[in-house]
């Protein structure tokens, strides 16, 4: 068989590059293990427009999350959801009120609260908080509507691809029945494990999630103060997270739940009652400098990485596959925070 592309895993990365490779009349081939080692099917899909302890708002954010909504929303995955950051202390509350009034944030943030309990009355917010307009991504219907449209095109596999099964010649590239132009690791963090992108600056950073029934009244918004709580309907709630180098596997670990759970019973002040009915563990893709890491391998020509979405795929992904496609298909440049030829190859 015949391609344009081999890609190599089919989570938010592999899904939208194979989606925009396709809009250029290229022909994919996408090779997964069946979501193994999947970040995208532990995510969260939530797009906060300022982060971090001291609440900033990344320079890309704004053109990234307009071309993401647009992207997103054709492929109906998208919603619109208000994000309400609960300030920690009096130091944070005032950083909120300096973002509130800078030119770029503004338009990101729809409040501040004054008082505790204004937005609502059961939170313990004494130090008030911001109400944001971010997003939500329903990133397992966007993984389950591509694997189905790959299936039908005869474009997707299951398999637990081993770059030393690939041959890799200067005209182009052999794996099993399938040749090919060009390969691409679109496998998350296990490009930092094997393969031919380990000389990388990769910080892979695993992170858990769980899923609980409660009978608590649904807020209107997700709650944000340290970690995220995203109340899913019919009395369902999705909450994380946390972050953690050495341990890096897909096993939930019972510490983590019960901090999870003391975490999200913390944002009320009445008691809170809840029954776990999921906990998972992912590992996300990052980076040493936080800038996903895409492009062509330097000694390499035919083997390509787009990859190092770190903890905001849904941000990033949906923008840099279109400018990886037109980079693959039309030779046009690739922004040059994101050009993995920023790091030598020696870098190690
Ligand atoms: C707990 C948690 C919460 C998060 N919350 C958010 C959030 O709210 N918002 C946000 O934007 N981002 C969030 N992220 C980050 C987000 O998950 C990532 O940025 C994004 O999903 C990375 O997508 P990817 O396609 O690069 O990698 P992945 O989703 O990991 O996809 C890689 C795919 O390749 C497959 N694969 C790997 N090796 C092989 C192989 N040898 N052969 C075949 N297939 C292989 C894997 O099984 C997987 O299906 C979160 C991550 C975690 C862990």
């Amino acid at each position: 068989m015949q391609v344009d592309f081999l890609i190599i895993g089919q989570g938010l990365a592999g899904s939208l590059l194979a989606r925009a490779l396709k809009h250029r009349g290229q022909k994919v081939m996408v090779v997964d293990d069946g979501w193994k080692s999947s970040s995208s099917q532990v995510a969260a899909g939530l797009m906060t427009p300022l982060t971090g302890r001291r609440f900033t708002l990344t320079p890309e954010y704004p053109e990234l999350f307009q071309r993401a909504q647009k992207i997103l929303s054709s492929l109906n995955v998208f919603r619109s959801i208000e994000v309400y950051r609960i300030f920690v202390d009096a130091q944070q509350r005032e950083q909120g009120l300096k973002r509130s009034q800078s030119d770029t944030c503004r338009p990101f943030i729809k409040k501040i609260s004054d008082q505790a309990g204004e937005l609502d009355s059961r939170l313990t917010d004494e130090w008030g908080g911001a109400l944001m307009s971010g997003a939500w991504v329903d990133l397992p219907k966007l993984l389950h509507d591509s694997r189905i449209e790959l299936q039908a095109e005869n474009a997707w596999r299951q398999a637990t691809f081993d770059p030393g099964d690939v041959q890799i010649t200067s005209d182009f590239i052999q794996w099993r029945d399938v040749t090919a132009r060009g390969l691409i690791y679109c496998d998350g963090y296990k490009s930092s494990q094997r393969g031919p992108f380990t000389y990388l600056p990769w910080k892979p950073a695993k992170g858990e999630a769980i899923t609980f029934q409660s009978p608590v009244l649904q807020t209107s918004f997700v709650l944000n103060r340290e970690g995220w709580a995203l109340p899913i309907g019919k009395g369902r709630w999705r909450a994380g997270t946390n972050w953690e180098w050495t341990q890096l596997d897909e096993n939930p670990s019972s510490m983590q739940k019960e901090k999870l759970i003391r975490r999200f019973i913390g944002y009320f002040r009445e008691p809170i009652m809840l029954e776990v009915t999921e906990h998972v563990a992912g590992v996300r893709p990052c980076t040493s400098d936080s800038y996903p890491m895409i492009g062509t391998h330097p000694s390499l020509p035919r083997v390509h990485l787009f990859n190092g979405m770190g903890p905001r795929g849904t941000v990033w992904a949906p923008t840099l596959a279109e400018e990886m496609a037109d980079y693959l298909v039309k030779q046009s440049p690739l922004r040059a925070q994101c050009d993995l030829r920023r790091f030598p190859i020696s870098t190690k």
